[in-house]
């Protein structure tokens, strides 16, 4: 039997084993590019979806780390048709990855501490929606994150940062100061107006993808995930 076979049958077993049918690929549907050049045939909604489901599945315990072995990594190297672009934190406690269930080739993922973008993270989004063709991007906020909160001190007390962490919160100071204006938790709050102004910066700041979500080619959505619960609450 070709090596290739055989691990690939060897990682639907790892898979079956720990009782992860999505892990072995019968699950949700395999996003192997046959080529460079070959987009997803996902639609924004089944993308979102899949996120959906790959986070219950995440909460539920049954997910799996992403399987690895030559059978699973070779093919990718042809190529990468990612369904979703998700911009996260940098949070240890927060990869896309696990949160969503997703195996390799399935995420383009950009993180930085307070998921905010900056030039070369909107490349990074344009890249992976004109190139690449992820039907959605996502924009992945967190409970507890220590960017919002360092963002809510800045506000609230004056806080200063050395080096550049203060270069690093300082665009999550908007949505705190709209933040101040609710009614509730002012962090929970924060968190929530950080991801619908990054939202709103992205398609504010490329008009290739406004052009891409206006053409029906591209949708932006927003969610919140609980670092507590493992749950992410999606705001559309
Ligand atoms: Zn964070």
């Amino acid at each position: 039997m070709p090596n290739a076979i055989l691990a690939s049958r060897r990682g639907v077993f790892a898979a079956l084993a720990c009782g992860c049918a999505a892990a072995a690929g019968l699950g949700r549907g395999s996003a192997f590019a046959a080529s460079p050049a070959a987009s997803t045939s996902v639609s924004a909604d089944e993308a979102l979806s899949r996120l959906k489901s790959g986070n219950a599945a995440f909460v539920g315990g049954e997910s799996c780390t992403p399987a690895g072995g030559h059978g699973h990594i070779a093919p990718l190297a042809a190529g990468q048709a990612p369904f979703a672009v998700v911009v996260g934190c940098s949070d240890s406690r927060t990869p896309p990855e696990h949160l969503f269930d997703g195996k390799l080739g399935e995420l383009f993922i950009v993180r930085v501490a307070g998921n905010t973008v900056d030039h070369t993270a909107l490349g990074s989004i344009e890249y992976g929606v004109a190139v690449l063709g992820a039907p959605l991007v996502l924009v992945l906020g967190h409970s507890g994150c220590g960017a919002v909160e360092a963002a809510t001190k800045v506000v609230t007390k004056g806080a200063t940062y050395p080096g550049s962490i203060g270069q690093m919160v300082e665009p999550i100071v908007p949505a705190v100061r709209k933040a101040q204006g609710m009614k509730g938790d002012l962090m929970a709050n924060a968190v929530r107006t950080n991801v619908e102004l990054v939202l709103e910066q992205i398609a504010a700041a490329s008009p290739l993808v406004a052009q891409a979500r206006d053409a029906g080619k591209v949708r932006l959505a927003g969610a919140v995930y609980d670092l507590a619960s493992g749950k992410v609450a999606f705001l559309d």
